[in-house]
């Protein structure tokens, strides 16, 4: 009992002692020391340590906007491409990741990866574009497409 309290101790000293942010002095934003008439003079500028937070905060949003969420642990790194038939598949969603422009259609039976491979396409878009990405299945994506193409008095009526 005694050692417990003395590590939540410790552990509360440590929270209490951590340095600031040497830059902005735990304020997340500083000003230039610019003369009158400079353009930054007066300008409030996002520490860097600020602007990890809200780095963080924007890769959390555009990861609840993706879609992704039952799917954001699959990665091209724990795809099998040692699966028959899958190695084109798996080079090509790869490439695909990397320059993601037009269409890259993957088919194949029941369980050979495909969602896998979009999942992996799609979070890694995420991971290093800081992108909008939609993970979503075809019948989902043309509702949502056929809802907004009808005409506007369609859409009112339903
Ligand atoms: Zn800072």
């Amino acid at each position: 009992m005694a050692s417990t309290e003395t590590s939540s101790a410790a552990e509360v000293t440590s929270a209490i002692s951590e340095p600031l942010c040497p830059h902005c002095k735990g304020a997340g934003y500083y000003m230039l020391d610019v003369p009158y008439g400079h353009a930054d003079f007066g300008q409030l500028i996002t520490c860097r340590c600020r602007a990890a937070e809200k780095n963080q905060s924007r890769r959390h949003k555009l990861l609840e906007m993706s879609n992704l969420g039952p799917f954001q642990q699959k990665t091209f790194d724990n795809f099998d491409a040692g699966i028959p038939g899958v190695a084109r598949a798996y080079a090509r969603a790869r490439r695909f990741s990397e320059h993601p422009a037009g269409w890259l259609i993957l088919f194949g039976g029941y369980g050979c990866g495909k969602t896998h491979l979009a999942a992996a396409i799609a979070n890694e878009v995420l991971k290093n574009n800081f992108v909008t990405v939609l993970f979503t299945i075809v019948p989902d994506l043309l509702d949502h497409r056929a809802q907004y193409l009808r005409p506007q008095a369609a859409r009112s009526i339903t």
